[in-house]
């Protein structure tokens, strides 16, 4: 048997002897700190992970006079937030924005945002945010991540050193018709995706050259928790060592998600563990959100992520239909891929195809696919994928009815990509999550308030307790409707965070 430290309790029994497997068992929560006889170490502000929201973290909280201690299980800093595009979502009239001509506005952005994606979003963090988002760009670019005032059109990461594009479902159906679309996806300058390197750097030269301590190989463990349940320091594993550290001030917790934890994964997001490729760095275990439920937080959202099917590049591909089990369309094809993902992962079973005609095969380099099934006719095809009798033909027939014209009353595809399917080979191109490269990771996390306070199951904050990021239930939710937004959310609330365990809560950042 393991526990959710992915250690037998034999192992744990050869590692840190007895009482420590008793402590690290499932159900010991936090350690008293009565138990806790001599603190190792001792900081103001204690962060756990590197990352996007570690980082932005540590900056805040030491710009506001604190000592501050950066811990990182991994022996390299910068976790998933590295591995990314370094996309963030911006606007409201940011800077880059406005100096290429983009017109956007905070209340636009607020619509978008809130209306797009699943019920009962965060409004008052995505109100915080939307304000706020053209001054964390400002502070984005102070801390040295570059940008290069270029605007892409195509809806992929830019590839070619711009840094704006539509990075989300603002174009497509239902979404236009909720907020004027605006691009917002803001991208440091790099070679191909290497966006959150770069982004990283920046971040992470800002930590060093503050002064805060870093300590790469440290993973915390458990909360160390006083009487009253306020959080005053974290029990840590140094190469297999046990040890305790004291946080004056406060501790956030920035240890990203859990889809590296399958366990976790299967018992919190069943629709997630199907999904091919677990997206994101193997530090993700989900350890700060059990550390915090541990101590007595609240946990939401746990079953929502991010599950993309990334039909494009390239677009043209988007003429095509996409189709479920029952022959039928379910989605505006032209959508952002993490609608697409999450409407196949969440509503249609994890299963659904991509019919195309003689006209927009996918090339041989798109190769996230694979064709399935082709015919000279829909009927043939049809057959060849157990489909109801007469379905497929009647979306066809349905679809191409009004694609000639220019319309789509169902889903209201873009005119630019609306032509009838028609012409052989007719190919069915596999999308099931668990056949095709789809790749997932988690968004549930602990409930915070605006500035990262960690919130327990009675409403109520715990004392010197704060998350951020993915380890934090934020902006991002399901349906995933613009990338962006979870290195956004983890910069703009890790340093919200940072700031309030320092001791200045409530701050504009
Ligand atoms: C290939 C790829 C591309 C992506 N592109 C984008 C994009 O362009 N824009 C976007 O918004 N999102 C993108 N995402 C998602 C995004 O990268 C993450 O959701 C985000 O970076 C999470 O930031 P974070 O700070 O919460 O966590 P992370 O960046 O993962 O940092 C958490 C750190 O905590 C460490 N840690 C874990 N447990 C402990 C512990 N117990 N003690 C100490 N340290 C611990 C981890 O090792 C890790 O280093 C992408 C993801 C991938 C995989």
């Amino acid at each position: 048997m393991t526990d959710s430290t992915g250690l037998s309790r034999r192992e744990l029994l050869a590692r840190f002897g007895a009482a420590a497997a008793t402590a690290f068992s499932a159900g010991a929560g936090a350690l008293p700190a009565a138990e806790v006889g001599r603190w190792d170490m001792s900081t103001d502000v204690l962060v756990a992970g590197s990352g996007a929201a570690g980082a932005s973290a540590a900056i805040e909280a030491r710009r506001a006079g604190a000592e501050v201690l950066l811990i990182e299980a991994l022996p390299r800093f910068g976790g998933s937030s590295a591995m990314s595009a370094g996309v963030v979502y911006a606007g409201g009239g940011t800077a880059l924005q406005r100096a290429l001509g983009v017109e956007d506005s905070v209340e636009q952005m607020f619509r978008f945002i809130a209306g797009a994606g699943g019920k009962h979003p965060p409004l008052e963090k995505i109100r915080l945010y939307c304000e706020q988002s053209s001054a964390h760009f400002d502070w984005l670019v102070a801390q040295g991540v570059p940008y290069r005032e270029e605007l892409a059109l195509a809806m992929t990461v830019p590839m070619a050193g711009e840094s704006l594009y539509f990075s989300g479902c603002e174009l497509a159906w239902p979404a236009r018709e909720l907020a004027t679309p605006a691009p917002r996806g803001h991208v440091p300058v790099a070679a191909g995706m290497t966006g959150g390197r770069v982004l990283m750097e920046a971040l992470l030269a800002q930590v060093t050259a503050l002064g805060v301590v870093m300590r790469s190989g440290v993973e915390g463990r458990r909360l160390v928790v006083a009487n009253d349940g306020r959080a005053l320091g974290m029990q840590v594993s140094v190469a297999g060592e046990s040890r305790t550290i004291r946080a004056r001030r406060g501790i956030v917790l920035a240890s990203g998600g859990f889809i590296h934890n399958r366990e976790m994964v299967r018992n919190y997001a069943p629709e997630l563990y199907d999904c091919a490729v677990p997206w994101g760095n193997v530090g993700d275990q989900g350890m700060g959100i059990n550390m915090g439920i541990g101590a007595g937080a609240a946990a939401l959202r746990m079953h929502q992520g991010f599950a993309i099917v990334p039909l494009y590049p390239p677009e043209s591909v988007l003429a095509g239909i996409v189709v479920n089990a029952s022959g039928q369309r379910f989605i505006a094809e032209d959508t952002y891929y993490g609608m697409l993902g999450d409407a196949i992962a969440y509503h249609q079973q994890g299963r659904a195809w991509l019919l195309t005609d003689h006209g927009n095969e996918l090339p041989a380099w798109q190769d996230n696919f694979l064709p399935v099934a082709q015919a000279n006719t829909i009927g043939d095809l049809a057959d060849q994928l157990g489909f109801p009798k007469g379905a497929l033909q009647n979306t066809v027939a349905y679809y191409n009815r009004y694609a000639g014209n220019g319309e789509d009353p169902l889903f209201h595809k873009r005119a630019a990509l609306l032509r009838p399917v028609q012409g052989p080979p007719y190919r069915a191109w596999d999308l099931a999550v668990d056949k095709s490269f789809v790749p997932a990771h988690t968004f549930g996390g602990l409930h915070t308030g605006p500035d990262g306070e960690v919130i327990n199951s009675f409403g109520e904050p715990i004392a010197g307790l704060f998350a951020a990021g993915r380890t934090s239930a934020g902006l991002p939710g399901a349906p995933y409707i613009a990338s962006g937004l979870s290195v956004g959310d983890a910069t703009f609330f890790g340093r919200r965070a940072g700031l309030a365990a320092a001791g200045q809560g409530g701050a504009a950042v």
